[in-house]
């Protein structure tokens, strides 16, 4: 679709992995490691996504050290400030210069019971802090067996895209809940059959220029062995990476994956 040129996004999610004197140790390697291998930062952007407790300490280090990697936050609270204990608000984010938030991903909606609603709440919060929020979707091996491998995903996204308005800037990751963290991984082509579906619901939602300009992650098992495949799909920009982006060197080569063979 279009001619809109989508900047590919490589995004390492932590999850609860890294304490803050991890993760500065861990996003200097990963820096060093980029710069050894003359990576060209303007081709890809990267983003790490630690825990709340080393955001400060990662955005001082980027910030000092003038790392070109763009941070994100794993959660954030549809709540703007009050009475409402552990929950984080999108100002605190913001004031730590945190970019973009991951929402709705299936470890949220499994063990949180994030609803669409609540999905659709957080993605409002983000949007109101000028944070860019990563919207998660995708689909249980139960649910694609029922419903075929669309269905679900199309139906959260139309969810969290309600009342977003048509300028704002979203990033979308497809993550079959199958292929998180197991192993198994989607194939190329099952990922761009869902990703396809996905832009056609960001043009419907909020019109043609976003359906253009928005980008679409894969995120399930992605290696530097295969993300190459992926990002050779015409709806895939990117890829929110779990548990290898806890590996610098492998975290590395994926960023990389344009020096793999004909991408
Ligand atoms: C994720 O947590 O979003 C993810 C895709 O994990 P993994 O890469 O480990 O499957």
């Amino acid at each position: 679709m279009g001619s809109v040129t989508r900047k590919p996004l490589i995004a390492g999610n932590w999850k609860m992995n890294l304490d803050h004197l991890q993760a500065v140790a861990f996003v200097q390697k990963l820096h060093w490691t980029l710069k050894d291998a003359a990576h060209e930062t303007d081709s890809v952007e990267v983003a790490v996504f630690p825990p709340f407790t080393d955001i400060r300490t990662v955005q001082t280090l980027i910030d000092a050290d003038k790392i070109p990697f763009a941070l994100g936050a794993q959660d954030v609270s549809t709540k703007d400030s009050g009475a409402y204990t552990g929950e984080v608000s999108g100002a605190f984010l913001k004031k730590l210069d945190v970019d973009y938030v991951i929402i709705g991903h299936s470890e949220r909606r499994e063990y949180h019971g994030e609803t669409d609603e609540v999905v659709a709440a957080k993605v409002q919060a983000a949007l109101r802090h000028g944070l860019v929020p990563v919207v998660c979707v995708g689909e249980t091996l139960e649910q694609r067996e029922e419903s075929g491998p669309t269905a679900v995903s199309v139906a959260q996204l139309r969810a969290a895209l309600e009342g977003v308005p048509s300028d704002a800037d979203v990033v979308v990751a497809y993550e079959p809940v199958w292929a998180i963290g197991t192993g198994q991984v989607a194939s190329p082509e099952q990922a761009q059959e869902v990703c396809a579906a996905l832009r056609t619901v960001i043009s419907e939602s909020l019109g043609d220029s976003a359906g253009e300009r928005t980008r679409i992650l894969y995120g399930g098992s992605v290696k530097s062995g295969n993300i190459a495949s992926f990002m050779r799909e015409p709806d895939v920009d990117g890829a929110l990476v779990g548990g290898a982006s806890l590996l610098a060197d492998e975290f590395a080569a994926i960023i990389r994956y344009q020096k793999h063979v004909g991408v």
